[in-house]
């Protein structure tokens, strides 16, 4: 038996999706999980719902014991898995934080004032602007015929309760079949991953099993289910944490399908709704909003909800303003014609009048034209006044992110992250695996370039498979390129799955964490035996440029030995700037130390693209500054050609890039 203590660093704590992620993730393994919150509550870590219903908040910390013949692993997995702030929200954005098409612009002041009648309040789900005819989303209440059944209908009572969840599944599945994703609308895949995690709350041992007991104790499944999704979502009402209230609407949402199929009574279809309205409703779950063909929708108002809920996620996803938690009545919304919804300010204007609607209509203009004058930069191939090209790729770390970066015009990507790959997982990805990833990914961007980088994980964010060392200082310690030489086991499957993945396009690889020469001598002698050993089995493969990343100030301090044995540079400003400050990154008390625009770090910068000048290589960055546009000017002075970021942020930079 392992017990452990961890600090979970989950954005907003184990609400929905990671809980979700985490059950299953943990269902895989053999042991017994289970998991203690600091308040002494404990429960099964394989039941979403139970571990939802801990609330276990960011920061939290929770004590986990672990029993079975892989408690190893799985241990592994638990202390990866809480330490990820991005823990089961890889594919949506949860922050918060405005997503690509819902981008904060700055809008000229219109020429119509602003008129002094003030709007309805509710709170801001999602900014932006939006103003149509209303599309009114109002279910009719479900209520069971009848409560209690005969003891002989029981088991046919079951059959017919699992019948419904199997079916429930079905609707998931036919829903989001990729040939209805392109009738659906953009992005879907985000939006998936939501649904999906309330799809595995749907069939959580702890809801089911209450529904089945009540069956069991004569009660008619519709009712019952109606009954325990009510008590199920008044208990995350009650909590104290706002995230987790939030979380009562997953709930209802997913009661409301299940008990629409045990009643056989249809809800509203929403894949029906009129083009360009604004979709109202009391309670929308984000199950129900993933129906709504999106491209028909321009805005979402709701009696319900609120910022943190995942419908305004999947707004803030599509970029479509949503305003939530208004205070009105059924009747209110069934009178409104036309409506304003006004992300920014977070209220609504019902039946706007022609002067409310003349100023917002100036808005929604500024704003698409802000919008449209970006998307100008799609396509374009950025060069600065002085005839600089400067490459603007995406930094990615999975196939999901794929289409997002094409959208916003990445011209390649500049970092692939493979530590996802690597995570979530109770043992290593084999070549095979690997190699399908990689190649995916350089045959969807060919002819433009992928620079994947290699292993970089390390003492903070360990891997199954490979047992690390306690250590006092894991980011001085045993990391990236430094593992990597030392377990061969581990890297050959990643180099030659790369060798192999380099037939489908224009793959370059680069190495991180790199402190000394002769690590790079070493890479590049085994990614040679790695090659001999793939043409010996007649395996097809393909040699790719080199590179690495310079993020140790022993990299800048020899960048001209590094320069003659590599083919580019790519600058990892998150760590260099750690290093060179000695600032670690994740400490918010000595964040004014950690600084790119520190003249220390500006300094090394300089002087690795002095060396690469003097070798003739290419140099990027793929850091977090390398979307600061402070910096661009400096960068782009010092000879740095490309910058690699989120994808949300290529299309500010092209435009700032033209106008240097
Ligand atoms: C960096 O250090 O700047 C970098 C891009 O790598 P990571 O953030 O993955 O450490
Ligand atoms: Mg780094």
């Amino acid at each position: 038996m392992i017990t452990l203590e961890a600090t979970v660093a989950v954005k907003e704590g184990l609400h929905t999706r990671p809980a979700a992620q985490l059950a299953k993730t943990l269902k895989l393994f053999d042991s017994t999980v289970e998991l203690k919150s600091s308040k002494g509550k404990s429960a099964s870590a394989k039941s979403s719902v139970k571990l939802m219903l801990l609330g276990i908040k960011e920061g939290e910390t929770v004590q986990v014991l672990i029993d079975g013949s892989d408690e190893h692993d799985a241990a592994d997995v638990i202390r990866r898995s809480l330490s990820d702030p991005d823990f089961g929200l890889e594919l949506s954005d949860d922050s918060g934080a405005i997503v690509q098409g819902a981008m904060p612009l700055e809008v000229e002041p219109t020429a119509v004032a602003k008129p002094a009648h003030a709007g309805i309040k509710g709170v801001s789900g999602s900014r932006g602007v939006a103003m149509g005819p209303v599309h009114v989303y109002i279910p009719e209440k479900l209520v069971a015929t009848r409560q209690v059944i005969e003891v002989g209908e029981i088991p046919d009572e079951l059959s017919r309760f699992r019948r419904a969840l199997l079916q429930l599944e079905q609707r998931f599945v036919a829903a989001h079949q990729p040939a209805g994703d392109a009738a659906r609308g953009k992005d879907r895949d985000k939006g998936d991953d939501i649904v999906r995690a309330l799809l595995d709350v749907a069939q959580d041992e702890e809801f089911v099993g209450a529904i089945l007991r009540g069956i069991e104790g004569q009660g008619d499944a519709a009712a019952v289910t109606l009954r325990v999704g009510a008590v199920l979502a008044s208990t995350f009402e009650a909590m104290p944490d706002e995230y987790m209230r939030a979380r009562a609407e997953d709930i209802r949402g997913v009661t409301r399908q299940l008990a629409s199929i045990l009643l056989g009574q249809q809800l509203p279809d929403l894949g029906s709704i009129r083009e360009h309205c604004i979709l109202v409703a009391n309670d929308l779950s984000a199950w129900e909003f993933s129906r709504v063909p999106i491209d028909r929708v321009q805005g979402l108002v709701c009696i319900g909800g609120s910022a943190t809920s995942h419908v305004a996620i999947m707004a803030r996803t599509y970029g479509r303003p949503a305003v939530l938690g208004v205070p009105l009545s059924e009747a209110d919304l069934q009178a409104a014609k036309s409506i304003v919804v006004d992300g920014d300010a977070g209220q609504v204007i019902i039946n706007p009048t022609e002067l409310e609607a003349a100023h917002y209509r100036g808005l929604i203009r500024a704003e698409e034209e802000l919008r449209s004058g970006l998307a100008r930069y799609r396509d374009l191939v950025p060069h600065t006044s002085g005839g600089r090209r400067i490459e603007v790729a995406a930094n990615l770390g999975s196939l999901a992110e794929i289409r997002l970066a094409k959208e916003a015009g990445a011209m390649g990507v500049g970092l692939f992250r493979t530590e996802l790959l690597f995570m979530q997982r109770p043992s290593l990805p084999n070549e095979d695996e690997q190699f399908a990833v990689y190649s995916e990914l350089v045959a969807a961007f060919n002819p433009l370039p992928v620079v994947i980088r290699t292993l970089d994980i390390g003492g903070d964010k360990p891997v199954a498979g490979v047992e690390f060392p306690k250590e006092e200082n894991p980011f001085l310690g045993w990391r990236g390129v430094r593992m990597c030489l030392d377990r061969p086991d581990v890297f050959r499957p990643q180099i030659k799955a790369l060798l192999r993945a380099s037939l489908s396009g224009n793959l370059k690889v680069m190495v991180p964490m790199i402190s000394a020469v002769e690590e790079v001598r070493q890479v590049k002698a085994f990614i040679e035996a790695c090659a001999l050993e793939l043409e010996a089995d007649g395996v097809p493969h393909a040699r790719f440029e080199l590179g690495i990343m310079i993020e140790t100030p022993a990299a800048v301090l020899q960048a001209d030995e590094l320069a003659a044995e590599v083919a580019f540079f790519s600058i990892g400003t998150n760590d260099l700037t750690q290093y060179v400050m000695a600032a670690d990154r994740g400490n918010s008390q000595i964040s004014r130390l950690y600084r790119t625009d520190n003249p220390a770090v500006k300094k090394a910068i300089e002087l690795t693209c002095q060396a690469a000048a003097r070798a003739g290589i290419w140099v990027g960055v793929c850091g977090e500054a390398a979307a600061d546009h402070k910096l661009l000017q400096s960068f782009v002075e010092m000879g740095v050609t490309e910058l690699s970021m989120s994808p949300a942020a290529i299309l500010p930079t092209k435009k700032l890039i033209s106008e240097l």
